[in-house]
């Protein structure tokens, strides 16, 4: 670190100017100049809305009031996840994956001890939805905020307009003292498995003590220069392939609809060949079809998600990749972040979480003296996240009961499962310790406790019930259905929060 004096940035979307801003703060009383290059005539990649609860930690780092960015972005507050139609004949037909808080520690025990039971045969109270705090919101259309002077324990993330976010973000750095150049690179240059330097069409030859490769799925500087191979995960996987097209609310404010549109969850609907997202913006609601294009072609894609949208005549986005990682992250001189680091792909909207952790830990090993096991080290984490959520999101397929369509009977028999995943299911489906299961894999995991007990159980992975209810555990799940809906009770909805964000601040 100390032999840096300058880090050039290649790449303005979402990736590039979250480590410029992360680089440029964390960085600011050094003698540093950061760089961000981006090319106006290669676009961004134009999707990615949802965050999880990290995305607060990133702003609250920054000293950026929610209600700053929020409202620059278009954005809304997200509970969790609603995932209809995984599941055609176990199951409860949808369920919700909550971003689990304080709110929840008086009734996540009662869900656990319900679920545990119902393994060992008996008839009890599964769907998670009935035991967390956030899906009663999410339900209501409500935010994680109260009336004005209460507080609020609720983890929340949120949806967002991403080319907004690119803008806000951008704006954000160049107030840090970060350099933007608009031009495009024609070449990267490189000796030693360094790079050397970059050409550029209107700027000349850029030199730079380190670099970051934010050039999304082409990964210009790590994969086209430097050689990192992508690893396959499409064996894992089975999606490689997505349409968006947006729509607009209703114009009637008090209708129905409108309501339903300011749901504070995205919907992540299974359809025949894929998984359909939508995501409430303040302004309209984002969608797209994510599918495996060795099942349904580009235009059948296409047309469906429009049939399921009532046929509008905005644009569509076409977008395409190869779900996978590569090894080094960070590479000699130069560290990827973003697209250019591969991608799995967008169920549980995972991605800005790794942008933001692979900044974060990134700074902290730069810091190191010991740089060459500092980028081991930091490469590690780095996979293990990945390969972590990689093993969640293959859960989701895995777990799926639907037999309308090869894709999905195929999804669900793949053989090719990590072997922590299988130890999980394995744990899971067989009598003795689930706890156990996941103590055991703790650090290959990305998600915890309560996320794999909501897949389970919200996708009705149980053998069938022989013993009869338990009174007791009925009992609970009555008390904990109640403080649910209680605790709800104070909270406000959407759409006023979002009338009201300037005064919200000052509570
Ligand atoms: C269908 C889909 C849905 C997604 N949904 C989510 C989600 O809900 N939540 C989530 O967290 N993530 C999501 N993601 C991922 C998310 O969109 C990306 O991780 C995020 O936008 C970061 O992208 P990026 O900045 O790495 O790449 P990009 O947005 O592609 O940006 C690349 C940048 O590199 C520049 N560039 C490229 N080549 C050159 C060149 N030669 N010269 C100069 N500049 C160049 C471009 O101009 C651009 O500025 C989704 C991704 C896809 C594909």
């Amino acid at each position: 670190m100390n032999n840096i004096s300058n880090i050039l940035i290649v790449g303005g979307g979402t990736a590039g100017w979250m480590a410029a801003c992360l680089m440029a703060h964390r960085w600011q009383n050094k003698s540093l100049t950061i760089t961000l290059i981006e090319s106006a005539n290669i676009g961004t990649v134009g999707v990615g809305e949802g965050s999880t609860p990290f995305l607060r930690d990133f702003f609250d780092q920054l000293g950026i009031a929610e209600t700053t960015w929020m409202a620059a972005c278009d954005a809304t507050y997200k509970c969790g996840i609603e995932f209809p139609g995984w599941c055609s004949h176990t199951g409860p037909s949808s369920y919700f994956h909550p971003f689990y808080g304080e709110a929840d520690t008086h009734c996540v025990g009662e869900f656990f001890a319900s679920c545990q039971q119902r393994r060992e045969g008996f008839d009890t109270p599964t769907h998670p939805n009935d035991y967390f705090v956030n899906s009663y919101l999410a339900e209501q259309g409500k935010g994680p905020y109260k009336q004005a002077g209460l507080a609020s324990n609720i983890e929340y993330g949120y949806h967002f307009d991403a080319a907004k976010l690119g803008l806000f973000l951008a704006e954000h750095a160049r107030s840090l003292g970060v350099i933007h150049l608009q031009d495009e690179v024609e070449k990267v240059n490189a000796s030693n498995e360094k790079i050397a330097s970059i050409a550029t069409k209107s700027y000349g030859l850029l030199k730079a003590d380190f670099y970051v490769d934010a050039t999304g799925l082409k990964g210009l500087l790590i994969q086209q220069t430097l050689g990192e191979k992508l690893i396959s995960y499409q064996d894992y996987l089975p999606n490689n392939s997505a349409v968006a097209i947006s729509t607009d609310y209703s114009t009637d404010e008090t209708s129905d609809k409108r309501f339903q549109d300011m749901k504070t969850q995205t919907l992540s609907e299974a359809l025949e060949h894929g998984w359909m997202w939508s995501i409430p913006l303040q302004t309209r609601c984002g969608n797209g079809y994510v599918y495996s294009d060795r099942f349904i072609t580009k235009t059948d894609a296409e047309q469906r998600l429009r049939r399921r949208l009532g046929n509008n005549d905005k644009p569509a986005l076409h977008l395409s990749w190869t779900p996978g990682r590569i090894e080094q992250h960070w590479k000699n001189n130069c560290l990827a972040v973003g697209l250019s680091q591969g991608f799995l792909e967008p169920l549980e909207a995972p991605m800005l979480n790794l942008i933001q952790q692979t900044c974060e830990s990134f700074v902290e090993h730069f810091e190191s003296q010991d740089q060459s096991n500092a980028a081991k080290q930091f490469n590690q984490t780095i996979n293990s996240l990945i390969d972590g959520t990689r093993d969640y999101l293959q859960a989701h397929y895995l777990l799926n009961t639907r037999d309308d369509s090869e894709y999905w009977i195929k999804a669900r028999e793949n053989q090719h499962i990590s072997a922590v995943l299988s130890d999980i299911i394995f744990a899971w489906d067989n009598p003795g310790s689930f706890e156990q299961a996941l103590i055991k894999n703790a650090n290959h995991l990305a998600y915890a406790k309560t996320s794999w007990y909501c897949i389970f159980a919200g996708k009705g992975r149980f053998t069938d019930a022989h013993k009869h209810s338990l009174r007791l555990t009925e009992k609970k799940h009555k008390k904990a259905v109640d403080i649910c809906q209680k605790t709800s009770q104070d909270f406000m909805y959407q759409t006023d929060l979002l009338n009201t964000v300037s005064t919200r601040r000052a509570l």
